[in-house]
């Protein structure tokens, strides 16, 4: 058998179609282009049927596509069959991917048909795809709670009927690894024809196994793994890409496993959809979180800094990280502030750096997190801390329902204290309003706003992390305070002042 196993990302259509996920064309165009950019086998590009819009977004996918096969979701009907044969047609190679439940509980509830009637169903559709494309996938949907027996039917008269992938999803995200393996291992001892067929992994997160599920498949003898980039998808998400991708890379002596994927995209193609959705992936996510490569402890630090391989099991350079993040806080040590500098490409004098160290100590007692920003300004201005052109002074709000929400600002701009009146939809974009009147910054805008407690109870102090974007440079800024409408307007601040920084570093370019 081969070691080689296909990645069909469905970021596009699994991924898109979980809540908040959703995205306009450009945006899914922009994705595509990654995904096939990076090695996908298959992309998902969406579900042709489900609206104009999506339609429109699977047909352009399959014009711009360049290596990807290109897939589209449908039912067992025929309209919803013929919609993805239109939509798929500009692509150079084309997958129809259609689906049906197998299991008694979607049987009886979703569909309402007779199992012997869903037989008929799998047979007319597949063969209906098949008749247009050579290239069919059939879903068992709900396959990890379907009967064994029924199970073999279904699959064997799908691949009779055409199916050259057959995917068995474990819609509900119910399966645990050693289950999910031996349905695998059970489809292909007992479907007659399953050598015509590449068995597929679809897994979803619900128990935190979806990589776990599918890696048990792959073992069991499944050759494609359905997944997304981040592991988006419904409810606790899908498989995520990374994860599956850089186990086999890192363990190739227990999973001896090829993919397509140039695994140093992995973390741009990660970056593009967190900044294209506006959800960032939780620090301590495998692989593409902000933690995944940091050390700030000084034991590990020091480890790291002799030999990275006491710490780290793949190089962060392999999944297109610069290099480790050894956090630099207050704890850090002198060797790694000056390493740190070394690595940013400032070599200072023993002198300079120990005057250095010293402000970046000062800096870090403000401060919880020093960002390689920060560092850098540290490092090159003597006169202290990293400028700060402005500072916040004061803040009144009007909000509630009643509305017109209105904010009035007091800033101190280079130590000169100004005060701005602004009315908005709600009483952050009021403030964030005065701020534009206060420091016109005409060609950012803001690509990011979070706001979560750091601590329960109603008097918890809210942080509020925000992204600037000017000329194709991203400046994030962090406030904290007890009223969330002033930790908003502290962390546009901080944006701000890198933003300002930022304009004093880098000559400003035109944009496009
Ligand atoms: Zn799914």
């Amino acid at each position: 058998m081969s070691d080689r196993v296909w990645i069909f990302d469905t970021t596009l259509r699994d991924g898109e179609q979980s809540p908040g996920y959703s995205m306009n064309l450009d945006e899914k165009l922009k994705m595509a282009e990654m995904l096939d950019q990076m090695g996908v086998d298959i992309i998902e590009a969406g579900f042709p049927a489900a609206s104009r819009g999506d339609f429109e977004a699977v047909n352009k996918v399959a014009q711009q596509a360049k290596n990807a096969i290109i897939a589209g979701l449908c039912r067992a009907l025929p309209k919803d069959i013929d919609a993805v044969i239109e939509a798929i047609k500009p692509a150079r190679r084309r997958r129809i991917h259609s689906f049906l439940s197998t299991s008694p509980l979607h049987m009886k509830y979703k569909l309402q048909v007779e199992p012997e009637r869903v037989l008929e169903m799998v047979k007319e559709s597949v063969s209906y795809a098949r008749q247009h494309c050579e290239d069919v996938e059939w879903s068992a949907e709900d396959a990890t709670r379907s009967d064994h027996d029924f199970l073999c039917r279904a699959v064997e008269i799908a691949i009779k009927a055409g199916a050259t992938t057959i995917n068995i999803p474990d819609t509900v995200g119910y399966s645990v690894p050693e289950e999910y393996g031996r349905i695998i291992s059970m489809l292909r001892n007992r479907v007659p024809n399953i050598d015509l067929a590449v068995l597929s992994t679809h897994c979803h997160n619900d128990l935190g196994l979806a990589v776990a599920n599918s890696l048990a498949g792959i073992a069991a003898g499944a050759r494609q793994i359905e997944c997304t980039i981040n592991g988006i998808g419904e409810r606790a998400g899908n498989a995520s890409m990374e994860e599956v991708v850089m186990s086999f890379r890192t363990r190739q002596d227990l999973l001896p496993f090829e993919t397509a994927i140039k695994s140093e995209l992995i973390m741009p193609a990660s970056k593009l959809l967190s900044q294209i959705t506006g959800f960032s992936v939780q620090p301590n996510k495998a692989i593409v979180g902000a933690n995944a490569f940091a050390h700030e402890s000084g034991i590990h630090q020091d480890g790291m800094l002799k030999n990275a391989a006491t710490y780290e099991i793949m190089t962060p350079e392999s999944v297109g990280r610069d290099r480790s993040d050894l956090v630099l806080g207050k704890h850090s040590g002198r060797n790694a502030f000056r390493t740190r500098l070394v690595a940013l490409g400032l070599a200072l004098s023993d002198d300079d750096l120990n005057a250095a160290f010293e402000r970046f100590k000062d800096f870090a007692d403000r401060k919880k997190k020093v960002s390689d920003d920060d560092l850098i300004l540290i490092a090159t201005s003597k006169d202290g801390l990293p400028e700060e052109h402005i500072r916040f002074v004061s803040l009144g709000v009007k909000s509630g329902s009643f509305g017109p929400q209105e904010a009035e600002l007091e800033l101190e701009i280079d130590g000169k204290r100004t005060k701005a009146k602004a009315g908005g939809k709600g009483p952050v974009d009021a403030c964030f309003k005065a701020m534009r009147v206060l420091v016109p910054h005409d060609n950012a805008v803001l690509s990011n706003y979070e706001l979560k407690a750091l601590t329960s109870g109603s008097d918890a102090k809210g942080e509020v992390n925000i992204r600037l974007a000017e000329l194709g440079h991203t400046y994030n800024g962090v406030g904290v305070d007890a009223d969330v409408i002033v930790a908003s307007c502290r962390a546009y601040i901080d944006a701000l002042n890198r933003l300002l920084a930022g304009r004093h570093a880098v000559p400003t370019k035109k944009a496009n």
